[in-house]
């Protein structure tokens, strides 16, 4: 056993005594288990939401896609086909039914219900307990103080770049950010103010000592601020276990060296376009290899892999060091408006600075939630849905405008009739192991393009084609709350990056709080931690990558989770006085299988999809409308971002009006 082990109160195995699905046992009195389960097996209908207690947020352990949330659908794709014949009609008509209770799902019946006026019937299908898609919320609770984290979704990224559609949704649900702004000021700079910085922790496994290594007087490494002389300080990579060779190569990389000599900038940036991150660093600029540690993680947190198989275009575009010498220009403004970044990307000043909640956008899900069925989230402003309960047994109940029907699988959809003609659609779906069906005049498929195909069979061969094309990249968001961060304090640390540990970041929380979600003020408080991890395959093609990072993924229990996590908190925060056995309350992994949208990418795609907005890019081709049932979602805009997933509602439910003879609707531009 292990010294740290047994440091830890890891000389024993994990029991289910110790933690219950992610809870631990001191802590699972105070907050609400899923005893749904057993008021479901004694209710007649199958309706769990129902069931008193009945609570997602609060739920631990494996989340993101839970169990029981996938496999109707993995069923179908294996079985290619449903028994419709064992179809009970539930006699349902709606005006448009929505696949999916996404930010895009939930978008659809915002735009539809706002354009048609609350006198329509809207019905939104979702295979998982909770509503927001991505943009979940996880909870936990200690001695009374709740604490609220994002579970996906982290951000309102570049909110002054929003479509102004996009920005309509934020104003009619009641977000208001120069308030949540303005009251957040002071929490932001909390850290800070304690003098905490960020710190890189080099592990046994890859350097031969565990040794944590703080960058204290926090110059900017990347980014704009990198490219102005910011950079490693000669200081800190002495404080490093970096070779003398690579402390000097690391120097060099943010000097104004032109590694590309001889070649114009035109040359240069194509040649960028097809070279990897990787190789630009290992063989154009000739670095040593232990440099790359610090940026072979660079890509995950916009393409959910790393600098293998991230352009180095990419990483010049966004402020990576090593291109100071090559003298290129900017990139025009807009050429490379849907690349993804969640965490980095977008970041030009006038784009506005990115705003988080603490549960992200979850909090956009519950106040569109709201504003579809009011009494289901109780109160009425932005700040009072920070400690809001969802009454989920409110979500689905005859006669109401909206209906958000959960655990439901929707796995068939097809015109009643001929799609140029027919004035109906049939939607078929699974609940509690039984098949539904409902019929409506039109229908918003706001769920995952390459499933697309399974569902509507009677799309064309070349649609189903371009639908099947996107990849998602698959990553995970663990959220574990602890019972205090002194040892953070005592460390003078907020966030870590362990590039070659099992998640390759660990940090606080972002300072904010929401109405009565208050974010700890004093160490002494307890708080929740964010651990990253993108499930990227080094030296494989990225849709490869992105496959073999998925079945990794689902074949992991969250045991394993768990002793990676207590192994690598104990490792980093022991010695600042961390003891996970003591101060973890619970362990929340989501795990997003299915996660970004996939974007284009130079290496592996062509330019002009990168480049332009060229109509012969697949999800242009798979987003045509057919029939009655158009398609929204992120990956119809292929960009992993809540403003797209707006916007692609916004479009997909102008062609449902359309169709109904009302006026069309199109996102109004917002990025000009
Ligand atoms: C971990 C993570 C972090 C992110 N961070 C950010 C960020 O900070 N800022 C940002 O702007 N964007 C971020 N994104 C991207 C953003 O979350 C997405 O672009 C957006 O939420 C996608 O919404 P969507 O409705 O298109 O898809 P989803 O959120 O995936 O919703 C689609 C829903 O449809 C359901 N569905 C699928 N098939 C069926 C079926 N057959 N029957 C019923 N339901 C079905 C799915 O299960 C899902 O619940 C992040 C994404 C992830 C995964």
């Amino acid at each position: 056993m292990p010294e740290h082990d047994r440091a830890l109160g890891m000389d024993r195995p994990i029991t289910r005594r110790d933690f219950i699905n992610g809870v631990s046992a001191t802590a699972a009195g105070a907050l609400l288990l899923p005893h749904w389960s057993l008021a479901m097996e004694a209710a007649q209908e199958y309706a769990p939401e129902r069931a008193q207690g009945y609570y997602p947020p609060a739920l631990t352990g494996m989340r993101g896609d839970h169990e029981g949330s996938f496999e109707v659908a993995h069923t179908l794709r294996d079985r290619r086909g449903v028994d419709l014949p064992t179809v009970s009609h539930t006699g349902e008509t709606y005006d448009l039914v929505v696949v999916g209770a996404g930010m895009s799902g939930l978008a659809a019946a915002y735009y539809f219900v706002k354009n048609a006026g609350r006198g329509v019937k809207v019905l939104v299908l979702d295979n998982h307990d909770d509503f927001g898609g991505h943009a979940k919320r996880n909870e936990f609770r200690h001695n009374g103080k709740l604490l609220a984290i994002n579970g996906g979704t982290l951000n309102i990224e570049a909110p002054a770049r929003y479509f102004e559609s996009s920005k309509q949704l934020l104003r009619d649900i009641g977000v208001d950010l120069d308030r949540f702004n303005a009251v957040n000021a002071g929490n932001r700079a909390l850290y800070r103010s304690l003098g905490l910085a960020n710190a890189h922790f080099f592990d046994k496994e890859t350097w031969g000592a565990d040794r944590l290594v703080v960058r204290e007087n926090g110059a900017e490494t990347s980014g704009r601020g990198a490219a102005r002389g910011g950079g490693y300080p000669a200081e800190f990579l002495a404080r490093t276990p970096l070779s003398a060779q690579a402390q000097k190569d690391m120097r060099r990389l943010y000097d104004k060296t032109d590694y590309m000599a001889g070649l114009s900038p035109s040359e240069k940036k194509n040649r960028l376009a097809r070279m990897s991150y990787q190789d630009y660093l290992l063989n154009v600029a000739k670095v040593d290899k232990q440099v790359l540690w610090f940026f072979m993680r660079f890509g995950e947190g916009n393409f959910c892999v790393g600098a293998d198989a991230t352009p180095a275009l990419f990483a010049w575009e966004m402020g990576q060091p090593g291109f100071d010498g090559l003298t290129l220009e900017a990139t025009p403004e807009g050429v490379l408006e849907n690349l993804p970044g969640p965490q980095h990307g977008r970041q030009r000043p006038d784009r506005g600075s990115a705003v988080h909640f603490p549960d992200g956008n979850a909090t956009l899900a519950r106040l569109l939630v709201r504003w579809l069925i009011p009494d289901a989230v109780a109160g009425t402003t932005m700040e009072d849905v920070g400690a809001a309960q969802v009454q989920y047994g409110l979500l689905d109940r005859a006669g109401q405008t909206a209906r958000i029907r959960l655990n439901s699988t929707v796995v068939n959809v097809r015109h009643d009739g001929d799609a140029g003609s027919a004035r109906e659609v049939i939607v078929t779906y699974n609940r509690g192991g039984k098949l539904h069906d409902v019929r409506a005049s039109g229908v918003v498929m706001a769920c995952w393009n390459m499933f697309i195909p399974y569902l509507v069979p009677e799309l064309s061969g070349s649609q189903k084609e371009a639908l099947a094309f996107a990849v998602k990249g698959p990553l995970v968001y663990t959220s574990v709350g602890v019972k205090n961060w002194t040892a953070w304090q005592k460390l003078g640390i907020s966030s870590v990056s362990a590039p070659t540990m099992y998640h390759t970041s660990v940090a606080l929380t972002e300072a904010v709080s929401l109405g009565d979600v208050e974010h700890a003020q004093t160490p002494d408080e307890p708080v929740a931690l964010h651990l990253t991890k993108a499930m990227s395959v080094p030296g494989h093609p990225r849709k490869e990558q992105h496959r073999l990072g998925r079945a990794e993924l689902l074949n992991t229990p969250f045991s394993i989770f768990e002793r990676q996590i207590r192994d690598q908190l104990g490792r980093i925060l022991g010695p600042g006085g961390f003891d996970p056995a003591r101060d973890i309350i619970a362990i929340t992994v989501n795990r997003w299988p299915h996660g970004y949208a996939y974007t284009y990418n130079s290496l592996y795609d062509p330019m002009e999809w990168v480049f332009t907005s060229t109509n012969s890019r697949p999800n242009v081709v798979a987003r045509q409308p057919h029939g009655r049932i158009t398609i929204a979602n992120s990956d119809a805009g292929a960009s992993p971002h809540t403003d797209t997933a707006f916007a692609e509602a916004c479009r997909a439910v102008g062609e449902v009006l359309e169709r109904r003879a009302m006026p069309i609707m199109t996102p109004s531009p917002g990025r000009d």
